[in-house]
């Protein structure tokens, strides 16, 4: 039997029964959705069956992802992270398993045996909780329909399957499969699926759906600035291409559901003692153009960051288009005076003042190792300070 959870509810029961954790003076506004039934829970499926086999390979993937080095292990953020899929997943909870992993790409992904990543990439852009609720809770919307599933066996109607077993034998072929499916994105259809299940979750949950749009408009905005640059960045939002049709689609739905739980303040308090550490494997892709549009985002969010202003100097330095040294200077200059700069502001000074000016560059350098005098590129920097004395 399914479980029937009517998408259509009404407005007052649904204030009734807005979970404990909902701030009291939330109004949630009716249900965006036509009727969803939630599924049952999945029961591990037969290995013989190919459900079964897709299982086997993700809870393979899932050992190597446990035992990667890349995966974050600070317990209250993964505590957080799984408290916010859990309320998303609603009776779906204790077969989810959440791991945060550092790699600086916005994506999240949710396997059919209930692994459940969350990358780095994506923490670092969205602004609060709300905004990581709309994410997985399309990931969890994919998992619930069985998408994965669904394109598997599509795939294997369409590939010939006999030829597909002949070469690589049932397991081989359903590896092959499995991993095709996992490169491809999901169809039109299943996207927008997703995105309406994930609306109805966050729903549920208690969360601002006004929150869902903004983070694929911003995603849309990253993407725009990868392509005026002439990049092909396209990897970054590969397996959920972001479009103008979807973020005015979830505005339209939201517009009539507003209030609700945004969370900014616990998703910044979570994610703080990370964020130096991911905005440097931010850096380290090379796309500087996208870079400084997360960075202006996060400027304007919180302006008195000496180390956004860094890391934003840092990206124009890299970058070192027209007027990136002008601008990248500015921003030095702000961080310093905040006070609160990190180490290597100063550093960053003297890379940018070592063509021009080497007596100011020197001072720099020789600020940034009495700073950080243990610092990986401190004998490196000594060269620069004894070259720039000659
Ligand atoms: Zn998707």
């Amino acid at each position: 039997m399914m479980q029937r959870r009517t998408w259509l509810r009404a407005a007052c029961g649904l204030c009734a029964a807005a979970p404990a954790w909902a701030h009291a003076s939330s109004e949630l506004g009716p249900a965006p959705l036509a009727e969803w039934s939630r599924p049952e829970r999945f029961p591990k499926p037969e290995l013989s069956s190919d459900e079964g086999g897709l299982w086997a390979l993700m809870d393979r993937e899932e050992t190597k992802v446990r035992r990667s080095p890349f995966l974050m292990k600070d317990p209250e953020l993964l505590a957080y992270l799984r408290s916010v899929a859990n309320k998303l997943a609603g009776s779906h909870a204790p077969d989810l398993r959440v791991y945060p992993v550092r790699t600086p790409f916005f994506n999240a992904s949710m396997a059919p045996n209930g692994m459940l990543q969350i990358w780095s990439g994506l923490l670092l852009r969205v602004d609060n909780e709300a905004q990581l609720a709309a994410v997985l809770g399309h990931e969890i919307g994919h998992y619930l329909q069985r998408h994965t599933l669904q394109r598997v066996r599509d795939l294997k109607d369409k590939a010939a399957t006999s030829a597909f077993i002949g070469l690589f034998g049932l397991a081989g072929a359903l590896g092959q499969l499995a991993l095709a499916a996992s490169i491809q994105s999901f169809s039109r259809d299943h996207e927008r699926e997703a995105d309406i299940i994930g609306l109805q979750l966050m729903h549920e949950a208690g969360y601002d759906l006004r929150e869902a749009w903004k983070i694929w408009d911003y995603v849309g905005q990253e993407m725009a600035a990868a392509h005026g640059g002439g990049s092909s960045e396209r990897s970054l939002f590969a397996s959920h291409p972001p479009s103008v049709e979807r973020s005015d689609k979830l505005r339209q739905l939201a517009a009539a559901c507003g209030g609700g739980v945004i969370g900014q303040e616990a998703f910044e308090q979570r994610l703080a003692p990370h964020r130096f550490s991911l905005m440097e494997d931010e850096l380290k892709r090379g796309q500087y153009g996208m870079s400084l549009v997360l960075l202006d985002k996060m400027l304007a969010r919180d302006p008195r960051s000496a180390d956004l202003y860094f890391f934003r100097a840092e990206a124009r330095r890299l970058r070192a288009a027209e007027q990136d040294r002008e601008l990248a200077l500015q921003d030095l200059q702000q961080a310093i005076q905040l006070g609160s700069e990190p180490a290597q502001a100063h550093r960053s000074l003297g890379y940018l003042l070592q063509q021009q000016d080497s007596s100011k560059a020197g001072t720099a350098f020789a600020t940034y190792l009495q700073r950080a005098p243990d610092a990986p590129d401190a004998a490196l920097i000594k060269t620069y300070i004894q070259e720039g004395g000659n």
